[in-house]
C-alpha cells in the first residue's frame, strides 16, 4: 500500500518504521528543517525499549515537496496543527484517498470533514506510543494497538489488513466515538493536571485529592458526552487511570501536555478539557472545573512562551 504519514513526528515516525519494514511504500511529511535534514541525511534513529540504536531510511518531505497519490494518508500532526496541515496536503489527496486519523482530542472528523467527503475518514484512537527527543531520534517502548472505524460507508478492512501486516494491531470497532471519549476523558485528567501540579503521572497519584480532582472532571465529561449520545464510562477511565499510576506502566512519564508546555508550544487543551467546556457553555450543561483548567493551561502556555 502507497501510505504518507502526515506529521512525521514521535508517534507518525514510529507507525512509518513498522509500516515500511512489513513493506509498504511509505512517505513521512514533516515541516520541521532539522528532522527532516536528519532523517534524510542519517536515517531516523529507534531507541527501542533501551536496546541500542537502529537507523530507518523513511523519505520525509514538506507538504509543498510531496507529489503522488497515495492510498492511505496517517494523520499525525497535533490537533490544533490538524487543518493546517490538511490545507496544505490537498494537492496530493485524491478522492481514492482514504484519510486516517489516529490525533488525540475530540473535533477531528469535524475538521477533516472540511476537506474530504466522509466516506474517505477512518477514524481511530491509539495505544502506540513514542518520544521524539531530538531531530531524527524517536525513543520508543513496548507495544501498543489501534482501534478504528470507517466514519462513512468506506471499507476499511484493506487498511486493517495493512496495518496489521506491520503488526500494528488493529482492531475494527463500529463505536470508535466511545474509545475517543474513553481516552480523551483519561488525557484530561493525566495532561492539564500534571502541567497545573508540576507533576509526572506516579507523582499525581501521590495527591490525597487526585482522584476527587479526576471524578469531578469526569462527573462533568460525562453530562456533556449524555447530550450528544456518548456514553462515558467514568468507572472505566477511573480503573485505566488507577493501573496508569503505577510506575510499572505509565507512572514515571510526563505526559505529552507537560512536554510542550516545556518546549513552549501550543497544547492539545481546547481538543479535551477545553472542547467539554465549550459544548457545556453552548448546552447549558455546567463545567466549571473543565472551564478553569482550559483557562490556566491557556495562562500557563502564554507564561512558557513568553520566558
Ligand atoms: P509530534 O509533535 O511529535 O509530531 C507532530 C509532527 O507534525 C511534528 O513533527 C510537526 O513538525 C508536524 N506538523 C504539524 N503540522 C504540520 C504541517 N502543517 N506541516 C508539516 N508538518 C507538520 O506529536 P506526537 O507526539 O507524534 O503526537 C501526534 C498526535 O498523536 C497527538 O494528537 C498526540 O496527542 C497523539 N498521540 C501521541 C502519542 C505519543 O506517545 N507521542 C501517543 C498517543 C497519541
Amino acid at each position: 500500500m502507497k501510505i504518507a504519514i502526515a506529521g512525521f513526528g514521535a508517534l507518525g515516525a514510529r507507525l512509518g518504521v513498522k509500516l515500511q519494514t512489513a513493506g509498504h511504500e511509505v512517505t513521512g511529511i514533516d515541516g520541521w528543517p532539522a528532522h527532516i535534514a536528519a532523517i534524510n541525511t542519517n536515517g531516523l534513529t529507534v531507541i527501542h525499549d533501551n536496546q541500542a540504536p537502529r537507523k530507518y531510511f523513511v523519505p520525509v518531505m514538506t507538504a509543498q515537496e510531496v507529489t503522488g497519490e497515495f492510498d492511505l494518508i496517517i494523520l499525525l500532526t497535533k490537533t490544533p496543527q490538524l487543518d493546517r496541515m490538511l490545507t496544505d496536503i490537498a494537492p496530493v489527496i485524491t478522492k481514492k484517498t482514504q484519510l486516517l486519523v489516529l490525533s488525540n482530542g475530540l473535533g477531528n472528523i469535524e475538521v477533516i470533514e472540511k476537506h474530504v467527503a466522509r466516506d474517505q475518514i477512518l477514524a481511530g484512537v491509539t495505544l502506540w506510543t513514542s518520544s521524539l527527543v531530538k531531530p531524527g531520534e524517536i525513543h520508543t517502548t513496548g507495544s501498543g494497538s489501534i482501534k478504528l472505524q470507517a466514519i462513512g460507508h468506506a471499507n476499511a478492512k484493506p487498511v486493517v489488513d495493512a496495518m496489521n501486516q506491520a503488526g500494528l494491531h488493529v482492531e475494527l470497532t463500529d463505536d470508535v466515538l466511545t474509545a475517543i471519549w474513553h481516552k480523551a476523558g483519561i488525557n484530561s485528567v493525566l495532561n492539564p493536571l500534571s502541567v497545573l501540579l508540576d507533576a509526572n503521572i506516579a507523582e499525581f497519584g501521590t495527591a490525597g485529592n487526585g482522584m476527587d480532582l479526576a471524578l469531578t472532571i469526569l462527573n462533568e465529561i460525562q453530562k456533556v458526552g449524555a447530550l450528544q449520545g456518548i456514553k462515558v464510562d467514568i468507572a472505566a477511565i477511573m480503573s485505566d487511570l488507577t493501573n496508569l499510576l503505577k510506575p510499572e506502566n505509565a507512572g514515571n512519564h510526563y505526559p505529552s501536555m507537560y512536554q510542550d508546555i516545556q518546549n513552549g508550544k501550543r497544547t492539545e487543551i481546547d481538543f479535551l478539557n477545553g472542547y467539554f467546556a465549550k459544548i457545556g457553555q453552548q448546552e447549558d450543561v455546567p463545567t466549571p472545573l473543565n472551564m478553569m483548567i482550559t483557562h490556566l493551561i491557556h495562562a500557563k502556555e502564554d507564561i512558557e512562551r513568553v520566558k
